[in-house]
């Protein structure tokens, strides 16, 4: 008798904890495909649909569906400046109230004291921002519309609310893409000793071809160059019109594999195009999946490698190659 009642528990558990649908590792979801700046190396300035914002309905429904489906980490954000959405922080704190973590990406012109007030109540905890330059002339010639000072004092800002309220969130990090002529040692050691004081850690990346939407050096990978793009195994991007991206960088909405109005995200994770381009994607073959992914910069072993070099050691490498392969 209780043999046979500890078996039916078991039974239960493991039908319940196998028909429960796994996780998604990365969800982005982009709140919005506005921008309140113009990079020169940004695909988002080539966007020809109407920019808008996520519907307040479509994100709670996404948290609701990641939630159930075991999330527990979302990105909300992905081709546009995620606090030009005008809900953004609301959207925040439903979705903080459901547990979730998250860690979102930003150009940190709109981190006003107000905003940043906000952010801290809400318990974010990573917040990226995104900086080119080591002064005003050079930060606002790539940086085209952002303002050097307002985005120091922004920072600034920030550190002082969240250390004046004893929190140790959100983490500040700063990514910056280096350009050309800013591919040397003694560019890297500057761009610390002026932007240390303004975040926890620094990020350095190569400029990438975000997916090949922008012309870059690096044009076609070479095919012994390749390697597995990680994100048909690791993410979905929920674009703001409810269709999914299986792509952090689908400017042009290449890469949709679903859409929310007729499929969970759970059924479009382990759909037949996800599976099928999986495929592909383990033997390399990208010309069969998208025109945008042949030449990916993220499909790029040397790319990859040197970025993690240069973040490893703190220096730039001078072994692995980096421009156009043969
Ligand atoms: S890089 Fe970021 S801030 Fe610059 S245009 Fe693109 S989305 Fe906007
Ligand atoms: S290889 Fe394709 S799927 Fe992967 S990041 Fe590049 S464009 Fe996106």
């Amino acid at each position: 008798m209780i043999s046979s009642s500890i078996d039916n528990f078991l039974n239960n558990f493991a039908q319940h904890i196998f028909r429960r649908p796994q996780p998604i590792p990365d969800l982005m979801i982009e709140v919005t495909d506005k921008c309140n700046l113009a990079c020169p190396f940004c695909a988002q300035g080539d966007l020809q649909r109407k920019t808008m914002d996520m519907s307040r309905e479509l994100f709670y429904e996404v948290v609701d569906q990641y939630i159930q489906m075991g999330g527990k980490v979302i990105r909300p954000y992905s081709t546009g400046e995620p606090l030009m959405c005008k809900g953004f922080l609301d959207y925040l704190k439903y979705a903080r109230s459901k547990g979730l973590e998250i860690r979102f990406t930003t150009n940190g012109q709109l981190l006003s004291e107000k905003n940043n007030r906000q952010l801290l109540e809400i318990g974010v905890q990573n917040i990226n921002v995104s900086i080119e330059g080591l002064n005003a002339t050079e930060y606002e010639s790539i940086r085209i519309r952002g303002s050097f000072e307002k985005l120091r004092k922004n920072l600034k800002s920030l550190l002082d609310l969240r250390d004046t309220l004893g929190l140790k969130e959100p983490v500040i990090r700063i990514q910056t893409v280096l350009i050309d002529g800013q591919q040397n040692n003694d560019y890297l050691k500057k761009f610390r000793t002026v932007w240390e004081p303004f975040c926890d850690s620094i990020l350095f990346e190569l400029c990438g071809s975000q997916g090949g939407n922008i012309d870059h050096e690096l044009g076609v990978i070479s095919k012994t160059d390749r390697t597995v793009c990680k994100f048909f195994f690791n993410l979905l991007c929920v674009n703001n019109d409810g269709t999914v991206s299986c792509c952090c960088v689908d400017y042009q909405r290449n890469l949709v594999v679903g859409d929310l109005k007729t499929n969970t995200l759970s059924e479009i994770w382990k759909n037949q195009k996800m599976q099928h381009f999986r495929q592909l994607a383990r033997k390399k073959k990208y010309e069969e999946i998208s025109s945008q992914c042949p030449s990916c910069t993220s499909i790029s072993r040397s790319h990859s490698q040197a970025s993690e070099y240069i973040n490893r050691t703190g220096t730039f490498p001078v072994s692995v190659r980096l421009s156009k392969p043969q």
